[in-house]
């Protein structure tokens, strides 16, 4: 089987296994799925969900919308106009202004667009000083969408927010004006959706001995998981494997930064041989994803998650924490509870899994990492560090919040004894002020 067919909210009455949906399931999908995008595919319906398991299953519940992802306000609305079979343009306004107020532009993306000769480059973005991320246009969709996404709005034709650019030329002479940059990250959406010639276009006038401060080329991407064949018998997947060994032979790191949430994602002989496969090449897998309830939210799934990638040959890079955006009240977990699964998941594994960082959260001033909960004076405090920062020099300093077991962003918490600000916040309002890099958030990610 290795005919890639998509479903979403068009085609979703043809799924195969739809008849094990109650009726309550299936409406949820259309009204949960005219607000936030649906895309699902054969390989995720017919080798990853198990539909005995219905709706509780991980990957249905990564993968199809339910009920809950929507706040009972907003299901209500939309469930009430399209019984009234309201006119499309009132519904479609309703459902855009529901958008509006789901944070469709977590974490400041929008202020971080750089510029050349005063043009803002649309499909480039650089918040920390090593790392650019491009957006092929091409490549700003998924072979499945992810209901948890922070990159949402990208999928419903929000146009106005979307990042897309076609202009190798431009990235090449941004990356000249800025020798300070050595890794280049394609991300989308999914870059691995473009056919391997126009993945092509992008990547080889990178290799350009012009090009000589950049050494590292990650690719963003959910393809293993979602549709492994891209590497395995698509019709150029063996170009692409060609590409791959290209990119090495030039002495260039090249990182596939593999998204997976679930272990039953890495259980499958296709996903298995892609993995082999890409390893072939000379590529490094590295891991990651959000911790997300309904979903991997046990500690016993990420100990069996990294251990299975290790001896698979992927190096478990990161676990963050779902994004203030889209469906966050149905994936959120406090930060305090997301640490205390990174911690025990930790606990179970070796020293060769230990290469992972976490629970971190992709904000505006940086990758902050939760490194626990401490106590002071009899006070419980939350410490954390950043892993990156607008400044670099912010990063690794330990800094402390006040405790909060139900803070589940950033934003919730407040500076420990009784500071009003945290160290770094009268800095980053002047880093806004002067100029702006962009965010190095790998998808979810
Ligand atoms: S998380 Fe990644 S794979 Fe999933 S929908 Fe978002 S961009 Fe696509």
């Amino acid at each position: 089987m290795n005919s890639y067919k998509s479903y979403s909210l068009r085609n979703y009455d043809q799924i195969p296994r739809l008849g094990k949906l109650t009726r309550n399931e299936k409406k949820a999908i259309e009204i949960v799925g005219n607000v936030l995008p649906f895309k699902t595919n054969n390989y995720v319906i017919e080798q990853l969900i198990d539909w005995d398991n219905i709706p509780e299953d991980p990957i249905y519940t990564l993968t199809f919308p339910r009920k809950e992802m929507l706040l009972q306000h907003h299901y209500a609305k939309i469930e009430k106009m399209i019984s009234a079979n309201v006119e499309k343009e009132i519904l479609d306004n309703a459902v855009y202004n529901i958008r509006l107020e789901l944070n469709p532009h977590p974490d400041g993306q929008r202020y971080n667009l750089p510029t050349i000769n005063g043009n803002q480059l649309n499909g480039i973005q650089h918040k920390y000083r090593e790392t650019v991320l491009f957006f092929p246009s091409q490549g700003q969709t998924c072979h499945a969408y992810c209901t948890f996404c922070f990159r949402w709005p990208q999928f419903v034709g929000m146009n106005e927010i979307k990042f897309a650019m076609k202009e190798t030329d431009l990235l090449v002479q941004y990356l000249i004006e800025h020798r300070e940059v050595t890794d280049v990250l394609f991300t989308g959406g999914d870059p691995m959706i473009m056919k391997t010639q126009i993945l092509s276009s992008y990547i080889e006038p990178l290799l350009d001995d012009e090009l000589y401060n950049i050494q590292t080329i990650r690719i963003g991407t959910k393809s293993i998981g979602y549709w492994p064949y891209r590497f395995l018998t698509d019709d150029d997947a063996d170009e692409l494997m060609r590409l791959f060994e290209k990119i090495v032979k030039k002495g260039k790191n090249l990182a596939i930064m593999a998204h997976f949430n679930h272990p039953v994602e890495l259980s499958t002989n296709a996903a298995a041989d892609a993995i082999r496969r890409i390893r072939s090449t000379g590529a490094q897998i590295r891991t990651q994803s959000p911790v997300l309830k309904h979903i991997n939210d046990k500690p016993e799934v990420w100990s069996e998650m990294w251990r299975k990638q290790v001896n698979l040959n992927c190096i478990p890079y990161y676990m963050f924490i779902a994004r203030d955006t889209g469906a966050q009240h149905f994936f959120g977990i406090p930060l305090v509870s997301a640490w205390k699964i990174f911690r025990e998941a930790y606990q179970k594994v070796s020293g060769v899994c230990r290469t992972v960082r976490g629970p971190s959260m992709s904000t505006t001033p940086g990758k902050i990492q939760v490194l626990g909960v401490g106590e002071v004076n009899q006070d419980k405090i939350i410490v954390m560090r950043f892993l990156q920062g607008r400044n670099p020099d912010w990063v690794a300093r330990p800094f402390f919040a006040e405790y909060d077991e139900n803070a589940i962003w950033f934003d919730e918490l407040k500076p420990a004894f009784g500071k009003e600000k945290f160290f770094f916040e009268e800095e980053l309002e002047s880093i806004f002020n002067e100029h702006v890099y962009d965010d190095e958030s790998e998808n979810f990610e």
